[in-house]
């Protein structure tokens, strides 16, 4: 018998996956909200051995019908939005879809849960993304927001109607600033999971070199299966807030790279640096403060950045 129902949209993808095993461990009901079944191979929740565990639904979440009746059939208590174009690259060449998709998507939801149950406890995927260029770090959740790419407007768009809602309708949503976060399911399309990829092939003489665009740059990376416990931990808090879900350090690409290149004795030759491949704007340095969550929430996270590293290629290793 299970204790509640979930919704979780964008459940083929990293967080849905690791989200989904964590309530499905605490006897949820998960039903899984995906965008077209045939093209869908939910590589995430078959590794983790969990794809008939999870009831998986069609929707298209620009159509707030199928969203109304998907909340009808299943009457959930939380549903947790983890569904958007998540690429910063992509959506420079995609500004229009990734706009368009990750602020229609999330206003569809919220008008959904105002008119069929405002009891419903909503989850929104936001991003530490959206505060861009700030000039005084660490950043806070009241830090000011100056976002530098069609994703990062997308997903502020996004975050003030989730806060909108919370203030106009006094339903509880909360949002969840999460840092980026990593695991061996990530898409290929981003950094680290790329580096670790493609430099496993380089040490197998399976590919000439790595190439790469700005490296300088520096980020608060995590581990996605521990920062998923937070947004399970957010719903069940007494109160509707906003959380910044990091690791509190950031550490440069080219370190990472550094350090991947000499587990796998790759020599530096290999590592090519392109300018081509420079975003229009972006961002020089960003890290979080952790603390608000980790106070309130009870969310722990001791993972320094190399010991995910190592996790993750050892699991590339094994599964490569
Ligand atoms: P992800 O692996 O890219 O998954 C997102 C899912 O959204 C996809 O699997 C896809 O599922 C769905 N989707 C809907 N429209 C899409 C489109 N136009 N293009 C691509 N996918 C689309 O993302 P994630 O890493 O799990 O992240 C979950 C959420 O957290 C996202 O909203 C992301 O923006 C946000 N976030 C992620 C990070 C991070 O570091 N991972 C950090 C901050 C915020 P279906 O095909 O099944 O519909």
């Amino acid at each position: 018998m299970y204790t509640k129902t979930a919704i979780i949209t964008g459940i083929s993808g990293q967080d849905g996956s690791f989200l989904a095993e964590l309530l499905l461990k605490k006897n949820y009901r998960v039903v899984g909200v995906h965008r077209n079944k045939l093209s869908n191979t939910f590589l995430g929740l078959n590794y983790l051995g969990i794809s008939n565990l999870v009831i998986l639904e069609e929707c298209d979440l620009l159509d707030i019908t199928q969203i109304i009746s998907i909340f009808k059939k299943f009457n959930p208590e939380e549903v947790y939005n983890l569904s958007a174009q998540s690429s910063v690259s992509i959506s420079f060449q995609q500004p229009i879809g990734t706009f368009q998709y990750n602020t229609l998507s999330v206003l569809n939801l919220l008008e959904g849960i105002r008119l069929t149950n405002s009891a419903i406890k909503f989850y929104q995927a936001s991003s530490s993304e959206m505060y861009g260029s700030v000039n005084k770090l660490p950043i806070t959740e009241n830090s000011i927001m100056h976002p530098v790419s069609p994703y990062a407007v997308s997903k502020a768009a996004s975050h003030w109607l989730c806060v909108n809602y919370r203030e106009s309708y006094g339903m509880f949503i909360c949002c969840g600033i999460l840092f980026n976060h990593e695991s061996y399911i990530r898409s290929n399309n981003f950094f680290i999971k790329k580096v670790i990829q493609e430099s496993i092939q380089i040490s197998k003489n399976k590919q000439h070199s790595l190439k790469v665009g700005n490296i300088d740059i520096k980020r608060d990376f995590g581990y996605a299966p521990k920062y998923v416990e937070a947004m399970y931990l957010m719903l069940q808090h007494n109160t509707p807030e906003n959380f910044l879900i990091c690791s509190g350090v950031s550490i440069s690409l080219r370190e990472i790279i550094n350090y991947i290149f000499e587990k796998l004795s790759i020599p530096n030759t290999k590592l090519i640096e392109d300018k081509n491949l420079y975003r229009p704007t972006d961002i020089i340095d960003t890290f979080g403060n952790p603390q608000k969550a980790k106070s309130m929430l009870g969310w722990e996270y001791n993972f320094k950045f190399f010991e995910v590293i190592d996790i993750l290629l050892e699991e590339e290793l094994t599964n490569s």
